[in-house]
């Protein structure tokens, strides 16, 4: 192959910086509607509406009734690694909030035609930045801030290609929602696509939530979880054998609030199933580890779908034993299901 021309080392420009950060960030939609549904959170929003036009590729419209942006800090937020979250390296060790890299809304307001309305309490009005133009305008709204992403990769068609069918993205952004409305039971959810409520969760507690999007062969034969060890905690619910899947589909696993796909996790589960599942079926469950945030790192990658344990084997044991003692009670009450 002929070798590229010889170039002289030159700083890249910060939109084809973000650009380029874009492709780790936002590989598809659903990534957006993760990264704007955390920031929702983040801002303490207790309802969210989700509204989706052609699979996400065509429009993505976050709102939230959090605490909004000011004015003048609109361009920080779409800024890049510009937060508000985290101000320190003792933060980052530390961080409770979904979000701490600053760079989500400028990733995707790179590849994007995007704009941010949001009026906090104080403000007289809502306020709206456009991404391209960077220009602040008066706008009308309530408390709490409005994303709208529309045409995603409209400027970069290569990676626009590795987009799948609207029904495909449509999916992922879809199981992106239920990860999340499981995650907090206390928000109101709405997601629409093209026009049609496709979810509407009320805020609700947890054991309703899960029943409602895993579904009733979940609700009904499933066991409660919740066992604590020091600073350790883990509740939720996990299926019986007979609510096993022949894929592993129905899996949830959350640290710290954050939904996560942990080898090391999963393990532990799989391990305690071994004597009440064959090997080719997958339990389902839904389960949440709560523990001090500086034992565990979550800055592993940004889509923050790994994390590390301090204590990786304390973990995967207390994880294993509160399973097997949740699944024991089968045995103790000969083969029927409990339902919860
Ligand atoms: P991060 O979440 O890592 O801080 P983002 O690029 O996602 O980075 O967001 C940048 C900043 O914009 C956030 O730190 C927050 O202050 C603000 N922000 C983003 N979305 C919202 C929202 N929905 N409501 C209130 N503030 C928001
Ligand atoms: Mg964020």
């Amino acid at each position: 192959a002929p070798h590229p021309p010889l170039r002289a080392i030159q700083a890249l420009p910060d939109n084809l910086i973000s650009q380029i950060a874009a492709g780790e960030v936002v590989e598809r939609p659903s990534a957006v509607v993760k990264e704007l549904l955390e920031n929702a959170l983040d801002a303490g929003a207790t309802h969210i509406t989700v509204r989706l036009e052609q699979g996400g590729i065509k429009r993505i419209a976050i709102t939230d009734n959090g605490r909004g942006i000011a004015p003048e800090q609109l361009p920080l937020a779409l800024a890049r690694h510009a937060t508000s979250k985290i101000a320190s390296l003792d933060d980052l060790e530390n961080v409770i909030t979904l979000g701490f890299r600053g760079e989500a809304l400028a990733s995707i307001a790179s590849v994007s035609q995007l704009t941010l309305t949001s009026r906090t309490a104080e403000a007289a009005h809502a306020s709206m930045i456009d991404g391209s133009t960077g220009a602040v305008t008066p706008s009308s709204g309530t408390q709490g801030s409005t994303v709208d992403v529309m045409d995603l990769y409209f400027n970069t068609p290569a990676r626009r290609k590795f987009l799948k069918s609207d029904q495909t993205e449509y999916g992922h952004c879809a199981e992106v929602v239920r990860r999340i409305a499981l995650a907090r039971p206390d928000v109101t959810f709405s997601l629409t696509h093209n026009g049609k409520t496709v979810d509407h969760w009320q805020h609700t507690e947890f054991a309703k939530r899960s029943a409602s999007i895993l579904g009733s062969e979940f609700a009904d034969a499933r066991l409660a979880v919740d066992e604590s060890a020091g600073a350790l905690r883990v509740h939720g619910f996990v299926g019986l054998p007979t609510a096993s899947k022949a894929r592993g589909d129905a899996q949830y696993f959350y640290v710290n609030g954050r939904f996560v796909r942990d080898k090391l996790l999963m393990h532990a589960v799989r391990a305690a199933y071994q004597d009440v599942l064959h090997g080719d079926r997958y339990p389902s469950y839904v389960l949440a580890l709560d523990l001090d945030p500086a034992l565990v790192d979550v800055n592993v990658h940004p889509s923050k779908i790994e994390v590390r344990f301090r204590d990786s084997r304390a973990v995967h044991q207390f994880i294993y034993h509160a399973v097997n003692r949740a699944l024991a009670q089968t045995s103790a009450t000969s083969h029927g299901a409990t339902p919860a």
